[in-house]
C-alpha cells in the first residue's frame, strides 16, 4: 500500500488544456493574457479591486511590507503559531517580528494579545487564517485602526473561507495567498497579492518590476527593487484552478465532514473549530490531543507512519525556532504565549489532500482510534 499523502492538488483536463494553451500561445503580444484573466477572476472571487500574481506567498508578503513602507527598526506583529513564511519577510525589511499569542479555539491571532503588544514602533500586523480558520477580524480591525497599524492578511491557507459573508483575503490594506502544491489551489509554486487601495497597488507594481513605473522609459529605473512575477504557464494553471474553486473548497469541507463523523465519539481530541460567524475552508484537518493522554504529536506521527499514513506536526511556535534565538523578544514570547505553547506540542495535521477518498478517511480514523485506545490502556496499566 502506498503512503496516504498529507496534502496535494486536484488536476484535471481543464488545467492541462489551459497550460497547453499557454505554452502554445501566451507569447509575443499575448504574453500576459493568462495573468490578466487569472488576476481578474481571483479578484472577483475574493471581492478585491486589485490582484497581482507573484512567484510565492512569501514574495507577496515581502512586497506588501515594502509597499506599506515597513523599514529598519519597525515592529510587525505576527501570531506565534504559523509557518515561518509569514514572519521571514519582516526580517527582509530590517524590521522586527513580534510574536503574540493565538486564541485557544480558532488557533489564530488573539485580539487581546495583539493589542497588548502594540508599541510606538508597531507599523503593521499580519493576521494568519490558520488551516482555513479565521481570527476575530472585527476586533482586530478595530484595534488596528485605533492604533494606526496596517493590517496585512496572510490568507495562504484559507481560500474559500468566509467571515460574516466576507471572503478570506478581503480584509485590511492587503492580503496574500499561496499556490504552493500543498495548498487548496495550486500553480506549482505561486502567490497572489490583493488590495483595494489604488495607490498601494501602484506601488506594488512599481516595486515588483525593478522599480519601473508602467509605461516609463525602457530600462530606466527609479529605485532598486524586486523582480516578482509569475510565469504565464503558472497563471494558466491558476486560472483553471480558480474557475474550479467552489468545487475544490466544497471537497475540502467534505473531507472534514468525513473526519468529523468518524471521530465524533472519540474522547480526548479536538478538531478544527468553526465559529458561528465563520465558514472554515478546512485546508488541513487538524487534531489537538488532550495533554492528559500523554502522547506528543511526534509520537503519534510515527505511529501513523507505520500504518502508511502521512501527517504533519502543528506548527512549532516561531519563538521556539533556532532561527529566532538571537531575537531578544523571542524569549519573552516564550513566556507570554501560553496558548501557543499549550496547543503546539499536541497538534497534528491529518491527510487532507484533494485526492483523499471517504475510504481513506475511514482507514485513517480507524487506525487513529486504535492507536489512541492502545495508548490509553497502557497509560492505565502503567500508572500507579
Ligand atoms: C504556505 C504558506 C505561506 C507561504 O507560501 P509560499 O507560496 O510557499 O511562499 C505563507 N503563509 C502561510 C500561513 C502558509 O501556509
Amino acid at each position: 500500500m502506498q503512503k496516504i499523502p498529507v496534502a496535494g492538488p486536484s488536476i484535471t483536463e481543464k488545467e492541462i488544456r489551459y497550460v497547453t494553451d499557454a505554452v502554445t500561445h501566451a507569447w509575443y503580444s499575448n504574453a500576459n493574457m493568462y495573468h490578466d484573466r487569472f488576476e481578474k477572476a481571483f479578484a472577483a472571487y475574493i471581492g478585491r479591486k486589485y490582484c497581482i500574481a507573484l512567484p510565492s506567498c512569501t514574495s507577496a508578503l515581502h512586497l506588501a511590507l515594502a509597499s506599506a513602507g515597513v523599514t529598519i527598526g519597525d515592529e510587525v506583529i505576527v501570531p506565534d503559531l504559523t509557518w515561518i513564511a509569514t514572519a521571514a519577510p519582516i526580517s527582509y525589511m530590517g524590521a522586527t517580528p513580534v510574536f503574540v499569542d493565538v486564541d485557544s479555539k480558532t488557533w489564530c491571532l488573539d485580539a487581546k494579545s495583539f493589542e497588548a503588544n502594540i508599541t510606538p514602533l508597531t507599523k503593521a500586523v499580519i493576521t494568519v487564517n490558520l488551516y482555513g480558520s479565521m481570527p476575530d477580524m472585527d476586533a482586530i480591525s478595530d484595534i488596528a485602526q485605533r492604533h494606526k497599524v496596517a493590517v496585512i492578511e496572510d490568507a495562504a491557507e484559507s481560500i474559500g473561507s468566509l467571515y460574516k459573508d466576507r471572503k478570506a483575503g478581503s480584509f485590511g490594506l492587503a492580503s496574500t495567498f499561496s499556490f504552493h502544491g500543498s495548498k487548496t489551489l495550486t500553480t506549482g509554486e505561486g502567490g497572489m497579492l490583493a488590495t483595494d487601495d489604488e495607490e498601494f497597488h501602484r506601488r506594488c507594481l512599481f516595486l515588483r518590476d525593478h522599480g519601473r513605473a508602467r509605461g516609463d522609459k525602457m530600462f530606466w529605473n527609479d529605485a532598486v527593487a524586486y523582480k516578482y512575477k509569475m510565469s504565464s504557464l503558472q497563471a494558466a494553471l491558476g486560472l483553471a484552478q480558480i474557475e474550479r474553486v467552489e468545487e475544490l473548497v466544497s471537497y475540502k469541507r467534505q473531507i472534514f465532514g468525513w473526519y468529523q463523523e468518524e471521530l465524533k465519539d472519540v474522547e480526548g481530541i479536538t478538531l478544527n473549530y468553526e465559529p458561528p460567524v465563520v465558514k472554515n475552508s478546512f485546508w488541513m484537518v487538524t487534531i489537538i490531543l488532550d495533554s492528559g493522554l500523554g502522547i506528543t504529536k511526534e509520537q503519534l506521527m510515527k505511529d501513523l507512519a507505520e500504518k502508511n499514513i502521512d501527517s504533519r506536526p502543528f506548527f512549532y511556535p516561531l519563538s521556539l525556532l533556532p532561527a529566532y534565538q538571537s531575537l531578544p523578544q523571542a524569549k519573552s514570547a516564550r513566556e507570554r504565549n501560553v496558548v501557543s505553547y499549550r496547543i503546539s506540542p499536541y497538534g497534528l495535521n491529518l491527510p487532507s489532500g484533494l485526492n483523499i477518498t471517504h475510504d481513506h478517511v475511514i482507514y485513517i480514523t480507524k487506525n487513529l482510534k486504535d492507536i489512541l485506545a492502545t495508548k490509553r490502556s497502557t497509560a492505565k496499566h502503567t500508572s500507579p
